[in-house]
């Protein structure tokens, strides 16, 4: 080092010696707050929460919680502050719309099993940054769809090198009206995925494949089991393999609820985010009276029956569930379908607890970010969602949305 840069280097230091102790920018300290913190601790009354570059730095009761000279300070009234929600399974179309419209209704992060454009690709990739005021992105790249085990290690190679973060398959005939991948096929999908270092998540429909993919090794079961009730059978393979179920009970509901005008498209809370143009092509009368008389989503409606017993004896089978819903697909509606489908969880006979932990911190452990995602705590991303009134007591309060935060900046909306 030369005699002007250290006399530089010693002018910089008594500078910031001289200078009052302050925080990088961008601290900011959530202040008289009650805390759930989405993991087993009861809530926490005057809490506070401290975010440093995107992450919690603190969170507990003020008293033990040092404030940073210099924060920006952030009184949320005494309000409920929850995890934002994690969905294991939605579809992201557009990513600057859909990802601004998830978080809105304070679903924080999204896992889009399938489908994705280049631009979703980019979102996921730009994530990790203190900045952030939209949802979180996961990938799946294209649903495969493979004729041969050999065609199904070229597909999966191929969504390897673009860098997925799970692998789709759809194991499903349908309804009976088309051809179902055969085992040979879905076996060397997933063989060849975790010789990759890949996961890979299920469509399917009926019990009996359910049990033959999770005996193939298939990570996650990305929809109920719809044709017949849970057996022990079933609930051993789930729990032998340690595979989270994910119920997307609102997959159903969107597939006959149009065979009349909902009550929720009077919801002032549906109608703030979601697209006009669907809502108005799904009360054309024409439209409405075709879902009536259609065969299947007659069908689908008692598979929602199906669906939510399964839901709950695999829960009380102490089968992990991550919430999902399936949405992004034309009439399953994000953000609000999430709300909607922690209803429907807690009708099938889950607890507001358990529902919410479903939504938050076992989702981030089924889909592998809970290091980042899921709870309150220490070193995760500050994604929250502040509520005017208290989910564990009614799970609908969770539309009872004041503000949504992720990486401590607030959400447009
Ligand atoms: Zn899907």
């Amino acid at each position: 080092m030369n005699k002007r840069h250290a006399a530089i280097t010693s002018l910089l230091l008594l500078l910031a010696a001289a200078a009052p102790r302050s925080q990088p920018a961008g601290t900011r300290v959530f202040t008289n707050l009650r805390l759930v913190d989405g993991t087993d601790a009861a809530p926490v009354g005057g809490a506070s929460i401290v975010v440093q570059n995107g992450r919690i730095v603190a969170a507990g009761p003020a008293s033990r919680v040092t404030v940073p000279t210099g924060a920006e300070r952030i009184d949320l009234g005494g309000r409920t502050v929850i995890p934002g929600l994690i969905n294991a399974h939605g579809h992201v179309n557009d990513a600057a719309r859909d990802l601004k419209t998830y978080a809105a209704y304070g679903v924080t992060t999204v896992f889009s099993l399938g489908g994705e454009a280049p631009p979703v690709f980019a979102a996921r990739a730009s994530q990790n940054v203190a900045t952030l005021d939209r949802s979180r992105v996961f990938v799946s790249g294209p649903v495969l769809t493979p004729d041969s085990p050999e065609q199904a290690r070229t597909m999966v190679a191929d969504v390897a090198a673009q860098n997925v973060d799970f692998v789709k398959i759809r194991v499903d005939d349908n309804l009976g009206t088309t051809s179902k991948m055969p085992p040979e096929v879905y076996r060397a999908v997933i063989d060849e995925a975790h010789k990759r270092g890949l996961r890979v998540a299920v469509h399917l429909f009926y019990l009996a494949d359910a049990k033959t993919l999770l005996d193939a090794g298939a990570d996650l079961i990305a929809h109920s089991v719809r044709d017949l009730d849970a057996d022990p059978a079933l609930m051993a393979a789930f729990k032998a393999k340690g595979v989270c179920l994910c119920p997307t009970l609102m997959r159903e509901v969107s597939t006959f609820v149009y065979e009349a005008t909902p009550p929720f498209f009077a919801d002032p809370l549906f109608l703030a985010h979601s697209d006009k143009a669907q809502i108005a092509t799904l009360q054309e009368p024409a439209r409405q009276e075709a879902m009536r008389k259609s065969p299947s989503a007659q069908r689908y409606k008692a598979a929602l029956e199906v669906a939510s017993r399964n839901v709950k004896r695999l829960s009380d089978a102490g089968v992990p569930i991550a919430m999902g819903t399936d949405t992004g697909p034309a009439g399953r509606f994000q953000g609000y379908f999430e709300l909607m489908e922690l209803e429907l969880m807690v009708k099938a006979g889950l607890t507001p607890k358990q529902t919410l932990a479903a939504a938050t911190r076992d989702a981030a452990r089924c889909m592998k970010v809970d290091k980042d995602l899921g709870t309150l705590e220490t070193g995760k991303w500050a994604d929250f969602v502040v509520l005017d009134a208290d989910p564990l007591v009614n799970i609908s309060n969770t539309k009872r949305i004041n503000a949504v935060y992720i990486a401590g900046n607030r959400v447009p909306r």
